[in-house]
C-alpha cells in the first residue's frame, strides 16, 4: 500500500532518543487516514508520540471491509525508497504487481515482502473477483544505510513457519522466535509474527530484552500485559522484557512487531525513507521525471503522482522529541 496521503507531512524518526528501555504500556490510539475512494486505514505508525518500533516503521490496520459490491484495494504504482513493505492479509486478496514485473496474488497469512532498496515502484489491488471481506496490515521496514541500496527485490512466501502453544498459534512473518524463524529477508534484528489466541487463552511469549515491541490488535478481545487492546490499537511496551503475557477474552488476532532499536535518524516522506531533504527532493523529482524507479505494467489506471514538498526543510531532529 502507499501513503496516499495528499498532505504528506514529514516524519523525522529512529534514534535512541525515541526509544523507552524499560518496559512500558503505552497505549497507541490510530489516526483514520482515507486511501481512495472507498479505503479508510488506521494509522499506528508513525504516531504522534511514537515513529518507530525497532526498525518498523510505518503500520496501518485496514478492514474488516465488506467489498462484495465494491472494487476494494485500489492503490495506483507508486515508488519506494529506503525501506521494505509488508503485506499481511487475515482475508481476502491483493494483487501485487511491480517494477521488477512481479506479479502475485498475496493471501492470508501469506508473507508479501518487497525489498525497495534504493528505487521499485508497485501497485496493490484487489483482484477483479474477489473475496467478501477485505482485512490486513500494511507495514514498512526502514533500512539500514549499510544496506538501503540493495538490489530491490520481491519476496511471495506462502507456507510461513509457526510456533504453538495452548491456545496460541505464533506465525513468523520475519525474524526468529524461540528458535523458528522466518525466510523474509531482513537487514537489522527484528520481529513480526502474527498471533491467533483462542478465546479462553493465557499464553507467555519470550521476548529479547534488547529489543523494543508493541503489540497491534486486529481482531477480537485480547490483552496484552494486562492491558485490554481493541482492534485498530497498538501497545507499545518498550525494552527490558524477557517475556510477554497474553490472554484472550475471545478469539483474537495480533501481531506481535519488536526489533532493535534503530540507531540512525531518517526522514520518512511519503513513499520515501532518506537521510536528508536533498536525497527525498531527488526522489521526488525521479519520480516524476525519471526512469529510476521502474514501471508497473499491467495496472488499469495512471501512477500516483508524488505531492508537494512541504516548504520547511526537511532536518533529521536531534534526540529529543
Ligand atoms: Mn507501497
Amino acid at each position: 500500500m502507499s501513503n496516499l496521503d495528499r498532505q504528506a507531512v514529514p516524519a523525522v524518526c529512529g534514534g535512541r532518543g525515541f526509544v523507552v528501555a524499560e518496559p512500558v504500556r503505552e497505549l497507541l490510539t490510530p489516526r483514520h487516514v482515507r486511501l481512495g475512494e472507498s479505503t479508510e486505514v488506521r494509522r499506528l505508525l508513525p504516531n504522534l508520540g511514537r515513529r518507530m518500533v525497532g526498525a518498523w516503521a510505518f503500520v496501518d490496520h485496514y478492514g474488516p471491509d465488506d467489498i462484495a459490491d465494491e472494487p476494494g484495494m485500489q492503490v495506483p504504482p507508486h515508488p519506494h525508497m529506503g525501506l521494505q513493505t509488508v503485506s499481511w492479509l487475515h482475508e481476502g486478496e491483493v494483487l501485487h504487481r511491480d517494477s521488477l514485473g512481479s506479479l502475485r496474488t498475496i493471501r492470508p497469512r501469506e508473507l508479501g515482502l518487497m525489498t525497495s532498496g534504493r528505487a521499485i515502484s508497485h501497485s496493490e489491488e484487489s483482484p477483479r473477483a474477489h473475496a467478501r471481506f477485505l482485512h490486513g496490515a500494511q507495514l514498512w521496514v526502514a533500512l539500514p544505510d549499510a544496506h538501503r541500496q540493495v538490489e530491490p527485490h520481491f519476496q511471495h512466501h506462502t507456507d510461513l513457519p509457526t510456533v504453538s502453544a495452548p491456545g496460541l498459534t505464533a506465525t513468523l512473518i520475519l525474524g526468529e522466535l524461540d528458535g523458528t524463524a522466518s525466510p523474509g529477508t531482513t537487514y537489522t534484528p527484528l520481529i513480526g509474527a502474527d498471533l491467533a489466541l483462542a478465546a479462553g487463552a493465557q499464553a507467555r511469549l519470550p521476548l529479547e530484552p534488547d529489543f523494543e515491541y508493541a503489540v497491534l490488535s486486529m481482531s477480537g478481545r485480547a490483552e496484552v500485559d494486562g492491558v485490554p487492546v481493541l482492534p485498530g490499537s497498538m501497545l507499545y511496551l518498550g525494552c527490558g522484557r524477557t517475556e510477554l503475557p497474553l490472554r484472550a477474552d475471545s478469539d483474537a488476532g495480533l501481531m506481535l512487531l519488536g526489533g532493535e532499536p534503530f540507531e540512525e535518524e531518517l526522514i520518512m516522506w511519503w513513499n520515501f525513507i532518506g537521510r536528508s531533504q536533498e536525497e527525498i527532493a531527488q526522489a521526488r523529482a525521479d519520480w516524476a521525471t525519471g526512469d529510476r524507479f521502474g514501471t508497473v505494467h499491467g495496472y488499469d489506471g495512471p501512477p500516483l503522482p508524488a505531492p508537494e514538498l512541504p516548504a520547511t526543510p526537511l532536518k533529521p531532529r536531534g534526540r529529543v522529541r
